[in-house]
């Protein structure tokens, strides 16, 4: 029999850790493997990590590990990932908005030989407008700009062969844009449908402000075509400047007169004060993430890693122990 090995990062969750367990062995029972979960606690402050080493009483089949702080979700699940020892992962959210049901049928899609099955949303319930609009937009953007290829409504919850999750622990940058990576890797891929659901209970941990730098965060990491807009931006605008300058002489050196053009100077000026900044701005994006990307800090710092008891051996890439500062 197979080993599954079910990853969720968990930040404040005490609300619907344990009934995430339950409905988790309850669909896990119906399918013919060998489970283990592993919860990463991403700097709980409530009551989070005493639920889950109250589950992991009962049940050894459950492991844990905490992270000194808050980290976000990416760090903790690359956490997740790093450790991950099984045959094939499951990656899923604590809040049963990605349904456990689909997981049977992940792993059928794994047993006719897919390597990764994400789960693609059909439906965006208890999503404002405004949400479902600019996630919409943001598929866009980045698919045009980018050279992957990232699949449409498709968050983190998906099933990967562990030799995906190895190819995924490779990439070892600090900017975690999880859906990039995830479509770097390749490998045989395959989507499933299902309606996304509201959250069980608890509250969204992501807000506009949080998004917003997830976008930029996506595209910087993975397209160089801001900087490139600069660069057309900045053509252009020398072409039409000379034109214009043309222009000014010629009308000067055969009309001569007063100079006049104090409001054409102002908008001039103005124009290309903004452009500038903007493309410094864009430049700063950029030297930004390479200054952070340089420093090679560890992703994350463990505190506490209590693996699942009847794991069944340690099949741990060594290089990944050393890196993950335990
Ligand atoms: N999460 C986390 N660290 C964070 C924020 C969220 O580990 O800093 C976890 C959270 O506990 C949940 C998952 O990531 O299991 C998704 O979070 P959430 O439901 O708030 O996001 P949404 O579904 O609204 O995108
Ligand atoms: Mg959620």
């Amino acid at each position: 029999m197979s080993n599954l090995q079910i990853i969720v990062p968990v930040f404040n969750e005490q609300e619907v850790v344990d009934l995430f367990y339950e409905k988790m062995k309850q669909i896990l029972a119906t399918c013919d493997v060998n489970w283990t979960l592993l919860f990463v606690d991403d700097g709980s402050t409530d009551g989070t990590v005493q639920h889950i080493e109250f589950l992991r009483h009962k049940d050894d089949r459950i492991g844990f590990i905490t992270l000194s702080r808050n980290f976000g979700k990416e760090y903790a699940l690359t956490a997740g990932l790093d450790h991950a020892n099984a045959d094939v992962v499951v990656v899923i959210d604590v809040d049963l908005q990605d349904p456990p049901e689909l997981i049977p049928l992940m792993l059928d899609e794994w047993h006719n030989g897919f390597d990764v099955v994400y789960a693609t949303r059909k439906a965006r319930e208890g999503e404002t407008f405004i949400k479902k609009a600019t996630a919409s937009w943001f598929y866009k953007i980045i698919n045009k700009m980018s050279n992957i290829s990232i699949p449409k409504d498709t968050g983190d919850y998906r099933l990967m062969d562990i030799k995906a999750v190895k190819a995924i622990n490779k990439l070892r940058e600090s900017n975690r844009f999880m859906k990039g990576i995830f479509a770097w890797v390749g490998y045989k891929q395959k989507a499933i449908y299902f309606d996304r659901k509201e959250r069980a209970a608890g509250t969204t941990k992501f807000n506009f402000r949080k998004l917003f730098s997830f976008a930029v965060d996506g595209i910087t990491s993975f397209s160089y075509v801001p900087l490139r807009f600069a660069t057309w931006i900045g053509t252009l605008v020398a072409l039409l400047s000379f034109a214009y300058g043309i222009k000014v002489i010629v009308k000067a050196l055969i009309f001569g007169g007063d100079p006049q053009g104090y409001p054409t100077m102002m908008v001039v000026i103005l124009f290309l004060g903004g452009i500038q900044l903007m493309a410094l701005g864009i430049i700063g994006e950029y030297l930004g993430r390479l200054f952070e990307e340089n420093k090679q800090r560890p992703l994350y710092l463990i505190d506490k890693y209590q693996p699942p008891t009847n794991e069944v051996s340690d099949k741990l890439d060594p290089r990944l122990r050393e890196d993950d500062s335990l």
